[in-house]
């Protein structure tokens, strides 16, 4: 089984298997966020290759249980998301600010994200590279053409595209293994229930959408409209992971 812990060692959480249910390279701006505000804010460099949106790499997405063992360091669980609006909720350690790993309700209850480069993840195998990309139209189109070429898909007006259906093919197989259930036999507390523990308190960053975001450009090109994200669901519509 895997743990993960914060980058000064006082939080230290069990996961519920050793490898991941799915994994991404994931391209939106709001990975690339929330996690730079957490090196900024703890005071660490970014991780080789990482630095800024649509000139670092992607994003290295694993999914792991939503069984969550906390094996120390309890109190140090906090909570924000990057704006009001934001679907997504980041578990932080509130002693050296990791980020330890993020719920949306795409997810079904079923899993949470981490990501790898981010946050030490011990007794885990080496983890392969991801097998496609997501949300590939955050990435401006000219430094995506650089990219080692991978299948890559994005959501739009509430369906994934892909360049080929075997793209989406692929993705999809992904998405299941995200959706995948838990075993009943995983130990541990949900995300849910963690954040319940501390009364539901969840800080809002306040931090405005990347400009590189694929829905901001289309709003700005006038064909959409900008401001609330679409329903979401991993199914079959989608803005944000
Ligand atoms: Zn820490
Ligand atoms: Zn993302």
């Amino acid at each position: 089984m895997a743990s993960i812990q914060c980058r000064c060692g006082t939080v230290v959480i069990r996961l519920a298997r050793a490898l991941p249910k799915c994994a991404w390279e994931c391209c939106c701006v709001d990975c690339y966020q929330k996690n730079m505000w957490s090196c900024e804010a703890g005071g660490v460099e970014y991780p080789p290759g990482y630095g800024v949106h649509g000139i670092g790499l992607p994003m290295h997405l694993v999914y792991f249980d939503n069984k969550l063992d906390v094996q120390k360091g309890r109190e140090r669980i906090a909570f924000n998301r990057l704006r009001d609006d934001a679907r997504s909720t980041n578990m932080i350690a509130s002693c050296c600010k990791a980020l330890l790993c993020v719920e949306h309700p795409g997810y079904v209850g079923q899993s949470v994200l981490l990501f790898p480069d981010f946050i030490t993840i011990l007794g885990a195998p080496p983890l392969l590279p991801p097998a496609c990309r997501i949300f590939i139209k955050d990435w401006p189109a000219d430094a995506y053409a650089k990219l080692p070429p991978k299948p890559g898909i994005w959501w739009e007006d509430g369906k994934m595209y892909g360049h080929s259906e075997e793209d989406k093919a692929l993705a999809g197989k992904s998405v299941e293994g995200m959706l995948q259930a838990m075993p009943p036999s995983a130990i541990g507390e949900t995300f849910q229930q963690l954040l319940e523990a501390v009364g539901g308190k969840v800080d809002v960053l306040g931090l405005p959408e990347g400009p590189n975001s694929r829905r901001k450009k289309q709003a700005q090109a006038g064909k959409e409209p900008g401001g609330v994200e679409k329903a979401f669901n991993y199914k079959g519509q989608g803005q944000g992971l």
